[in-house]
């Protein structure tokens, strides 16, 4: 089966055959392992190792972004969330159900975040310490521009948490050039190419340690992964890990770097979106978004104006093609997407369109 979904992604052959062992964490092979992991994934957003670091945790991307939130947010700290979709309003929920304040800001539908407008609460709300983004907006496809956002951010003396988790890998990242990031928290199963299991967040080390204490959980407390890392023992994980999902990341890395690293793979997934939006304007389904504003991991189609239309039944039929796509609506309009992020092709999403237009009639 071919997963079209942003995540967990379709992943390679010899991705999936790396787990294929029993893993003991703590043995001194595996810490290795997992000690060259961090630097590896810290060099894809150009993060300085003198000032950051990239700390795994245990979970899906909600863990890692809550673990964010927790870690580096005071409690009743006060975070802006521009409301890009589904995904920022996951961030409003975490934070408040962990006791900070967030405020959310309405943008326009399917436009990306405009900085003057973030600019202008901060200097509306001085209480407002951090901005909480989503790069890229999964429920709707809209990338939006955390250096231009960030700049914002940065001149009004702020700092930005940054929901990365289906970008990173693919989509540009300078932590070297954005010092107002605190965290950058993702997945190994979307861009990476990975698998489901484990999140990642590349905080900036002074700023986690400020904070040390603020989690008000232990499980969720990067300071305290921080900590352990510096042990000397390489870093190993505090709790088990999900240790099979970290050696097929090895492999997903070295495949990564063979694609030419993030720049190499966003231009595939540029070329993935174009066959899948170019596909669905073929079959007479209509995209949500205009061309100018379609990322590169996510194209929605709008929902077929017809009485006899039926999500489910469509994804059914498809199934029995080999290709899966989500079986829910995640934007205020009806609107089904494919995925374009994964080990796929242009080629694969055109026997996708195919599929589609023969599971449509
Ligand atoms: C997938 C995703 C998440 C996390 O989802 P999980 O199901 O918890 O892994 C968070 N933010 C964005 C933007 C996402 O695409």
């Amino acid at each position: 089966m071919k997963l079209l979904i942003p995540g967990p992604v379709t992943t390679r052959a010899e991705v999936r055959a790396a787990m294929a062992q029993d893993v003991a964490p703590w043995d001194e092979d595996f810490r290795a392992i997992y000690a060259a992991l961090r630097p590896r994934l810290a060099a894809i957003a150009n993060a300085p190792a003198s000032t950051h670091a990239a700390l795994l945790l245990q979970g899906s991307g909600h863990f890692v972004v809550e673990a964010a939130l927790r870690s580096l947010l005071p409690p009743g700290g006060r975070i802006l969330v521009p409301l890009t979709g589904a995904y920022a309003e996951r961030i409003v929920r975490l934070a408040r159900a962990a006791g900070r304040e967030p405020m959310a800001l309405p943008i326009a539908a399917g436009r990306p975040v405009d900085p003057a407008m973030i600019a202008a609460a901060l200097a509306a709300d001085p209480t407002l310490s951090h901005v909480g983004l989503v790069y890229s907006e999964t429920s709707t496809g809209v990338v939006h521009d955390p250096a231009a956002i960030g700049a914002a951010i940065r001149a009004a003396g702020r700092r930005m948490i940054l929901d990365a988790v289906s970008a990173f890998g693919a989509l540009p990242l300078d932590l070297a050039a954005q010092p107002e990031i605190d965290a950058v928290a993702f997945t190994l199963n979307k861009c990476l190419d990975g698998m489901p299991g484990m999140g990642t967040a590349i905080c900036r080390i002074d700023r986690l340690q400020a904070g040390a204490g603020h989690a008000g959980s232990w499980c969720l407390d990067l300071a305290d992964v921080l900590a352990q890392g510096g042990k000397g023992n390489g870093g190993a994980s505090r709790f088990t890990p999900a240790a099979q999902v970290l050696l097929a990341l090895r492999v997903a890395l070295d495949l990564l770097d063979a694609e030419g690293g993030a720049p190499g793979r966003l231009l595939r997934y540029r070329e993935n979106a174009r066959a899948l939006y170019d596909g669905m304007e073929r079959i007479g389904l209509s995209p949500v978004l205009s061309r100018g504003v379609q990322g590169p991991i996510v194209v929605n189609v709008h929902a077929p104006d017809d009485p006899g239309w039926d999500l489910q039944r469509f994804v059914d039929a498809l199934k029995r093609y080999g290709y899966l796509i989500s079986n829910f609506y995640d934007t205020p309009s009806p609107s089904f997407g494919g995925g374009c992020s994964g080990a796929i092709t242009p080629a694969l999403l055109s026997g996708f369109t195919d599929a589609a237009y023969a599971a449509r009639v």
